[in-house]
């Protein structure tokens, strides 16, 4: 049905929509009270969802970024935390030690993180800037032949839970902002301080504040070239908000599925809700921008595989729309639901608080929306 796609991605999202009905759907609340849902990373990485764009032998399933973007949408319908976890561990983790890490690393960890049995963080926030992340103020700094971490991080996803961490350190004057920035592979060991940070939704994902209280590592832990890293940070982080528009994109779908159920039970004045042309404009509505959506966050996905330059702007888009659409589709099934929607029992209160998120991380979306404007003026 969708240009962008093929045979293998449809069978991508059988195996996805059986996985979650299966195992993630009946245990989303128990995420949604703060469980970390490890035992279904391990799952996952099972089914190869989570990086499988990777070979095999790394634990991946030889296929693409839109085999990634698939499986992640259909996790978000049911659990936008999980999909969240994952995600990071799949486009920006698996992807770095991939491409970028140093051999001994890249043996050590990829496989495991990509089968899920190792979890490892991204950490850039910190307490004086996340939309700033040119300003960051944790240092790298040499001393007897090894790099000496030091600083906090703010609002890490897995942060309490990880084994590892990809540190961005600065590694030179401040003034040179992101021409003196590097990535390292840390492993969490006595110098990494952890404490838990309470949020309003995406509970069970193990936000954190981590602190690096002197952590030593070897020039094997450089993640690409020293002072080289903000633009690994950056292809990441593009990575990352494609698959932050699926999860944008699974929510609402799954809020627009449920709120749509709902609406053809339930009678008000002895009809069914659905049958008030204000409800059916809702919906009508919702589903025009859901399809929308589904193919700017194909497209931006088909240009990752083929190496196109729009990747980048379409990187953008996915997100700011998808997750737009989140917050507006939870939100308008809510108040389609009544007070069921309102009340924990039903699944859209939890992706209402969920959706939030969606707008914040990986990038606020003003700041994605500078990103796009900067973007559109190179295309001329
Ligand atoms: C649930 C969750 C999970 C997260 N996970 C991670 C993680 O795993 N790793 C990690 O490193 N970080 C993570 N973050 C941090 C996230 O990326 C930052 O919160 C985000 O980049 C915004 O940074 P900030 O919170 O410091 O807000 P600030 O930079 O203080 O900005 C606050 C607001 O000001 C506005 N704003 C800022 N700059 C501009 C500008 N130039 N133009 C227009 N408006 C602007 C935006 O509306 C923005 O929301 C997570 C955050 C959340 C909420």
């Amino acid at each position: 049905m969708y240009p962008q796609l093929g045979d293998e991605h449809e069978l991508v999202r059988k195996t996805a929509r059986e996985f979650v009905e299966r195992r993630v759907a009946p245990l989303a609340r128990k995420i949604d009270e703060g469980e970390y849902p490890r035992q279904l990373l391990r799952e996952m990485g099972e089914l190869a969802l989570i990086a499988p764009y990777l070979p095999p032998e790394y634990g991946g399933a030889g296929l693409d970024f839109r085999s990634m973007v698939i499986g992640v949408e259909e996790i978000a319908k049911a659990s936008p935390a999980l999909a969240t976890i994952a995600e990071v561990q799949g486009s920006m983790i698996a992807y770095d030690l991939f491409h970028f890490a140093s051999e001994e690393i890249r043996e050590k960890w990829l496989e495991r993180v990509a089968k899920g049995e190792r979890i490892v963080a991204f950490a850039l926030s910190e307490p004086c800037c996340g939309s700033d992340a040119a300003a960051i103020q944790t240092s790298a700094k040499r001393e007897g032949g090894e790099w000496v971490l030091s600083g906090t991080k703010l609002w890490i996803t897995s942060g309490l839970y990880a084994d590892a961490y990809i540190v961005v350190a600065r590694t030179g004057p401040p003034e040179l902002r992101h021409k003196s920035i590097t990535s390292f592979f840390v492993e969490r060991g006595n110098c990494v301080e952890v404490s838990p940070i309470k949020v309003m939704g995406l509970h069970g994902t193990g936000t954190a504040e981590v602190k690096l209280n002197g952590c030593r590592v070897g020039d094997e832990a450089v993640i690409g070239e020293v002072n080289k890293g903000f633009s690994i940070v950056l292809e990441d982080l593009n990575n990352g908000r494609t698959n932050v528009g699926a999860i944008g994109l699974g929510a609402a779908e799954s809020a627009f599925e449920e709120a749509y159920d709902y609406a053809r039970r339930r009678t008000a004045f002895g009809k069914a809700l659905v049958e008030f042309q204000a409800l059916q404009h809702y919906f009508a509505n919702l589903y025009a921008q859901i399809e929308a959506v589904k193919n700017v966050v194909y497209t931006a996905a088909y240009f990752k595989d083929k190496g196109d330059p729009a990747f980048p702007l379409y990187a953008q888009i996915a997100k700011v729309l998808g997750s737009r659409l989140a917050v507006d589709a939870t939100r308008i099934a809510v108040q389609i639901m009544g007070g069921y929607g309102y009340s924990a029992d039903s699944r859209v209160e939890m992706l209402y608080r969920d959706a939030k998120a969606t707008e914040i991380y990986e990038g606020a979306n003003e700041v994605l929306l500078n990103v796009l404007f900067k973007l559109l003026e190179k295309i001329g």
